[in-house]
């Protein structure tokens, strides 16, 4: 649908945040124009005279990329040889996966990540911010990302967390390896405070990283009491450390599902501190709807970090794909408008506004979580011409009917 062509008009788009079509103008691979499109007369283009070649969308969506702001590319596609996760935890996927992975060579991670990079491409997903497991000694997934990062970086940017999944002291190879794998230019550190033996250890492995990427100058990335314990506090040490190290905005919090069981009075206290710290969250609704509450008689609860409540205080918020066929989700198809799609029914984000919002908790939310400069991302004039053209009309087609692609474009190319 899209010329392969570096300079074209796509008549009567649907775009956010605008109620009316607009007349997007490509020119060598930069958005030229956005104006409200004119009458359209017979279909054929005529009266419409930009010396390019025309496209009418018929009012389809384009969207900017989507963004993934929290996945594990080194053990997608591993759940035939992982064997499956019977009780359906958390637990037992790190249990699984840790004895599966001493097994797993940098060249199957490779592939593997790279067949799930091109699906997610075709999907219009731009960016992906990956976990890589250093636990252990597991340095197969490391080896294999930095590579895949280079060799994707004109396609799909890259960016690398290195993540102690056994837990940052619970593992005495953690902190060694950790350190080793941001030599080798992994980008993020993360964390997993609840996996500590004991909230005095999560504090402390949550003090000893900040004390890493204070030093190094890089940004956080924490897995964040991913449980049902109302009681979890690991979100607001890392906060307070956060603003301690005047961190704030390079801190992102994943998961937070413990916060779905607190209380009002609670949520009250700790929200508008996390506003305030400039930190970012991301929650990921496909694998938390199944993981979480598996000990509960009924009600059960449903592990979904209170994104209605960040949203509206102002804190960036994103959805994540997470994992798609491993030991934690054995499923997933690793389209970002699934998990929209399970986020905004978990959170009931179902009026006409929030529907936009789920969409932009998978693009221009999902942006600033991930840190792309302003400049780099969006449907405005002077930034690159990267976006997904959808079949859907409009925002309820999204999540119904429309949700297949018609196009996906970086940099004005069709891909
Ligand atoms: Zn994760």
């Amino acid at each position: 649908m899209v010329p392969n062509v570096s300079s074209y008009l796509l008549r009567h788009a649907t775009i956010l945040g605008r109620s009316a079509c607009v007349d997007i103008k490509v020119v060598d691979g930069s958005i030229a124009s956005i104006k409200p499109s004119e009458k359209w007369v017979d279909g054929s283009g005529r009266g419409i005279d930009e010396g390019v070649p025309v496209v009418d969308l018929c009012g389809r969506f384009v969207l900017p990329p989507l963004v993934e702001t929290h996945f594990h590319l080194d053990s997608v596609y591993s759940i035939s040889e992982t064997g499956p996760n019977e009780s359906g935890t958390l637990l037992e996927g790190i249990a699984l996966w840790k004895n599966y992975k001493q097994r797993l060579s940098a060249d199957q991670i490779y592939r593997r990540a790279e067949a799930f990079c091109w699906n997610a491409l075709g999907k219009g997903t731009q960016f992906i911010r990956s976990h890589v497991d250093v636990a252990g000694n597991h340095r197969a997934g490391v080896e294999a990302l930095l590579a895949l990062k280079e060799t994707w970086q004109d396609r799909i940017q890259i960016e690398l967390v290195a993540f102690p999944q056994d837990g940052f002291l619970r593992d005495s190879q953690a902190e060694k390896n950790l350190l080793w794998a941001l030599d080798q230019g992994i980008d993020l550190i993360g964390g997993i405070p609840h996996h500590e033996v004991d909230a005095a250890a999560g504090a402390a492995s949550i003090a000893r990283i900040f004390a890493i990427a204070a030093e190094r100058g890089i940004r956080v990335d924490l897995h964040c009491d991913e449980t049902d314990d109302a009681g979890a506090r690991n979100a607001e040490e890392a906060v307070k450390n956060a603003v301690g190290y005047e961190m704030g905005p390079r801190l992102t919090l994943s998961h937070l599902t413990a916060l779905g069981s607190a209380s009002a009075e609670y949520l009250d206290r700790f929200i508008p501190m996390l506003a305030d710290s400039g930190a970012s969250v991301v929650a990921n609704p496909l694998i938390n709807i199944t993981l979480q509450g598996r000990a509960d008689a009924y009600p059960k609860r449903r592990g979904m970090a209170p994104v209605k409540e960040f949203i509206a205080a102002g804190v960036p918020t994103a959805f994540g794909h997470d994992c798609v066929q491993d030991p934690w989700y054995a499923i997933g198809t690793g389209d970002l408008l699934d998990a929209a799609f399970m986020g905004l029914h978990v959170a009931q984000m179902t009026g006409p506004d929030e529907l936009e919002t789920a969409v932009r908790c998978v693009t221009d939310y999902a942006a600033r979580v991930f840190g792309v400069p302003e400049k780099a991302y969006g449907l405005t004039p002077g930034r690159p011409a990267s976006f997904v053209i959808l079949e859907a009309t409009n925002l309820p087609e999204v999540f119904s009917s429309g949700r297949k692609r018609v196009a996906v474009v970086r940099r004005g190319k069709p891909v």
